[in-house]
């Protein structure tokens, strides 16, 4: 049977967020590595995932990758069609959201979309058209010191209205409160209106169920990770997908494990904290990457000697003042290309090592260490924590991987992901209640 869902997502760990969120709603989901092949449609998936790097690159680049990863999808036998944003909205004025909604409306002859970036599960509400982080206004949530994107207007109509040339409106919570037909009019209201896209408040994982209902025969949706359970819902509902919970379980391969933490966000530098105090732990120093591949060998030499025993993990987390302290000297650009060819190499190096199952914290990171793998594409098993589920490799032999945008997980995230794997789903759900949520 052709996948159902076929999703376009603008980063790297936002496509395993949504994918994650696919799984847990019983899809059988596999995320793919760019716009794939002309000949890869995995076969056995309910969904699609294509991961773009697409958030931050020119506008023009964006819209022709995600044009792309379309017409892929849409060979695949895709029917129903999701461009996966952050739930920060993550864009300037120049796009990249606004301008690529617009191509995939045209693409798909169709000329309204619902936009829905809350993530309630992770404390991302939108109330008026006003995106919340926590208790606090996007604009007052760190998110307008981004260094690409900053988000000094938390008014989503507004941000979305600047990047598009159609009009952009809102469905108000008191119409999702009013429930699906409610919402669909208020659709229908609005398009007659001229609007193309519509931004939807939403303040709880409840309300998804309402706003998916009302898009279950809309070609487009817009939206975070957070809309993807209720279009799971609208497939399941139509008899399309199985009942049976068999979508998360994955025969993640038995063999040693890894970490490679190059993300210096506040959630992953606690994981590490935590790891070093149970694991042998190797840290990198970018000055010393910075002067040749013999530091890579060396930190190799050693993990291989900590594999012997078990898990080994190798970070470059550092606290802000030293990280400033290794930019200043090598340059931030440079700092960062240094360390993620060290990970890309490290990754290559543990798997000759006999590593088939590697945890990597941070989205560059990950991306670079995908990268050196070779890895086209991953089947996404068990949630680990919200929004990081462990994968598997497509093709042979397959990996264990973990993905984890770096402000994601719990503090004892990488306790966890070593302590389970994709067959273990009973443990995984024993930890559930010790979560203490990503931001
Ligand atoms: P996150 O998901 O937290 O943003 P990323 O992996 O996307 O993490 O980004 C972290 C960036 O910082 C990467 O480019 C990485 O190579 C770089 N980096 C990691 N550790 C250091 C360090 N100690 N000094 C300088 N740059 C670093």
């Amino acid at each position: 049977m052709p996948a159902l869902l076929g999703c376009i997502a603008d980063d790297f760990t936002g496509a395993t967020d949504l994918a994650g969120t696919l799984v847990r709603a019983g899809m059988r989901t596999v995320q793919m590595i760019d716009v794939p092949e002309a000949d890869t449609v995995p076969a056995d998936a309910d969904a699609i995932v294509i991961a773009l790097k697409s958030r931050t690159v020119p506008a023009a680049d964006a819209v022709a990758q995600s044009l792309a990863s379309l017409k892929w999808l849409q060979v695949a036998g895709c029917r129903q069609f999701v461009f996966k944003i952050c739930s920060t909205f993550d864009s300037t004025d120049e796009g990249n959201i606004g301008p690529v909604a617009e191509a995939l409306l045209a693409a798909l002859d169709t000329d309204f979309a619902m936009v829905c970036p809350a993530f309630p599960r992770n404390a991302r509400r939108v109330y008026k058209g006003y995106l919340f982080v926590g208790d606090v206004l996007l604009s007052e949530s760190g998110m307008e010191q981004h260094p690409l994107t900053p988000m000094t207007d938390p008014n989503l109509v507004r941000v979305l209205d600047r990047q598009t040339r159609g009009a952009v409106g809102l469905l108000p919570y008191d119409t999702i409160q009013n429930g699906t037909a409610a919402v669909t009019a208020a659709c229908e209201r609005l398009h007659t209106e001229g609007v193309s896209l519509a931004i939807a408040d939403t303040l709880a994982e409840g309300d998804f169920e309402v706003l998916a209902a009302a898009v279950a025969e809309h070609v487009l949706v817009v939206g975070a990770s957070g809309i993807g359970t209720g279009l799971a819902g609208n497939f399941r509902r139509r008899g399309l997908l199985g009942h049976e919970a068999v979508a998360s379980q994955l025969a993640v391969p038995a063999g040693r494990a890894a970490v490679l933490a190059g993300s210096c966000s506040q959630a992953t530098r606690e994981q590490v904290a935590r790891a070093v105090a149970h694991y042998p732990a190797i840290e990198l120093d970018p000055l010393q990457l910075a002067k040749g591949e013999d530091a890579v060998a060396d930190v190799l030499i050693q993990a291989r000697e900590y594999l012997e025993t078990g898990p080994v993990l190798i970070y470059s987390s550092s606290e802000p003042e030293a990280l400033q302290a290794v930019q200043n000297t090598l340059g931030a650009a440079r700092a960062a290309t240094v360390v993620e060819a060290a990970m890309a190499s490290l990754a290559r190096g543990l798997v000759a090592a006999g590593v088939t199952r590697l945890v990597v914290a941070g989205g560059e990171t990950s991306g670079a260490v995908v990268k050196a793998l070779d890895i086209r594409g991953l089947r996404i098993g068990t949630e680990i924590d919200p929004g990081v589920p462990w994968t598997l490799s497509l093709g042979e032999p397959a990996m264990g991987l973990v993905l984890k945008s770096g402000n994601f997980g719990s503090r004892d995230f990488f306790l966890k992901a070593l302590a389970t794997d994709g067959l273990m789903s009973r443990s995984t759900r024993m930890c559930e209640s010790d979560l203490t949520n990503s931001k």
